[in-house]
């Protein structure tokens, strides 16, 4: 039987709340393992422990393996361990400690040991001066020089004494951070298919908000590079971050054909982006969401001016979240590979026609500008169709597997209409 120990850090934090914090997380733990043979999740002396019953399977390995992966995409939990459970007692700790350690070789090491009480008849100290010497005696015998380095170690016998257990483990495995899924509330994030939206999304997550993604989608310049279906695989990726989501398409090409036909050609990305935004708020509405979530990065493109980003973000009435507004390009990409969805940005898509592009957009822009620019177009009227239009999806994360359920297409008059046709109010 091993147990997976579960450390976090900035629930500490939060006073009279902690049970809230710590429900949730426990829960998000619970669903991650979903499927694996778990006999006990259980929160004990500020961590969670979490026991997997391997005695059945062929290759214990490979399922503790399977539930670190999982943990790992866990919000809330600051590292991890996997450690062998002794009775608390100093002879006990102190041999079977040093079996423990001497499975794999080393030259330099340390003891850390910790007890959450004070009730129990040794100290901490006593574990370091014992348990140390019997790894060195355990060293010699097998013909190895080892010796004690407390600064840089090459392995490290950790050990925690609760009340009833004493937890061994040499390895500390480095978990999401962040906070549980669920304790912030909801936002809606505009996801693109790029790198930035999904890197955005990601950091979101970890701060414990579920996300609703919605992606808008025009005609593809070549046969085969719809969006679609790449905001579908992102989604199915950063789904296992919140274990379920649901994924609004909202067709786009007849808004920009409004905006191309009624609005200067300059303004036509800004003006697109303020459409998104209204619809997306509308859809956070419908969603009980508290705002909005983008990928904007100051500078990055002319349409990220912080000239552009007040125009175009003067229409929203919700709060808009930029988690990457300062952040560089290249800790973008690191991201986007790290979480496993740079590939995936990587693939050719278009989400907008390129003959709706301007030829040279505006880099600075205005509010007035902007709502001057749109006069001529009848916006609530735009957003209610496209809104109309939307197909949601819905992602649940179970047993270590992401599945889809798609809603019925809908076929407004919106997503119908004759390309080129120009809506009238
Ligand atoms: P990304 O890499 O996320 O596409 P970007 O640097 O290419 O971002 P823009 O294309 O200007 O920047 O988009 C800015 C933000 O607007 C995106 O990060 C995303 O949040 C939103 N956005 C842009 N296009 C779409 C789309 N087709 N569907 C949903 N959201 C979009
Ligand atoms: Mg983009």
């Amino acid at each position: 039987m091993a147990v997976l120990i579960l450390h976090y850090h900035e629930i500490w934090l939060k006073g009279y709340n902690r049970k809230f914090f710590i429900s949730k997380l426990k829960e998000a733990v619970e669903y991650s393992l979903d499927g694996l043979p778990v006999r006990t999740v259980r929160h004990e002396e500020n961590r969670i422990l979490a026991w997997l019953d391997t005695s059945g399977d062929e290759n214990p390995q490979t399922i503790t393996h399977e539930a670190v992966q999982r943990l790992k995409k866990v919000p809330g939990i600051a590292y991890l361990a996997i450690a062998q459970e002794f009775p608390p007692q100093l002879d006990q700790i102190v041999e079977r400690g040093a079996e423990l350690m001497l499975k794999a070789s080393f030259h330099t090491f340390a003891v850390r040991a910790k007890r959450s009480r004070k009730d129990i008849p040794f100290r901490a100290a006593d574990i370091h001066h014992q348990l140390g010497r019997r790894i060195e005696e355990k060293a010699r015998e097998a013909g190895q020089s080892v010796k004690v380095d407390l600064d840089h170690p090459d392995s490290t016998c950790h050990v925690e004494i609760l009340n009833q257990r004493a937890l061994v483990y040499t390895e500390k495995i480095p978990g999401l951070g962040g906070l549980p899924t669920g304790t912030a509330g909801k936002l809606v994030c505009l996801l693109s298919g790029g790198f930035d939206s999904t890197v955005a999304a990601y950091k979101i997550m970890r701060r414990g908000v579920r996300l609703c993604f919605v992606h808008f989608y025009g005609n593809p310049e070549q046969p085969g590079e719809d969006s679609p279906p790449i905001a579908q695989k992102l989604v199915r990726v950063l789904t296992p971050y919140q274990g379920r989501s649901q994924l609004f398409l909202v067709p786009f090409t007849e808004v920009q054909q409004q905006v191309v036909a009624l609005a200067p050609q300059s303004l036509r990305i800004l003006l697109y982006r303020r459409l998104m935004l209204r619809i997306a708020e509308r859809i956070a509405r419908h969603t009980r969401s508290h705002g909005t979530v983008t990928g904007d990065s100051i500078a990055q493109v002319a349409s990220q001016t912080l000239q552009n980003m007040e125009a175009v973000g003067g229409v929203a009435t919700m709060p808009v979240y930029r988690p990457l507004a300062g952040d560089d390009k290249q800790e973008i990409l690191d991201t986007a590979r790290r979480i496993g969805t740079y590939e995936i940005s990587s693939e050719p898509f278009t989400d907008c026609c390129p003959l709706y592009l301007p030829k040279s957009p505006r880099i600075f822009s205005t509010v007035g500008e902007l709502d001057a620019a749109e006069s001529a177009l009848d916006i609530p009227t735009l957003v209610k169709r496209a809104f109309d239009a939307r197909r949601k999806e819905v992602y649940e994360y179970r047993a270590g597997k992401v599945n889809v359920q798609r809603s019925e297409e809908r076929r407004s008059r919106y997503e119908t209409a004759p390309a080129g046709m120009v809506v009238q109010a």
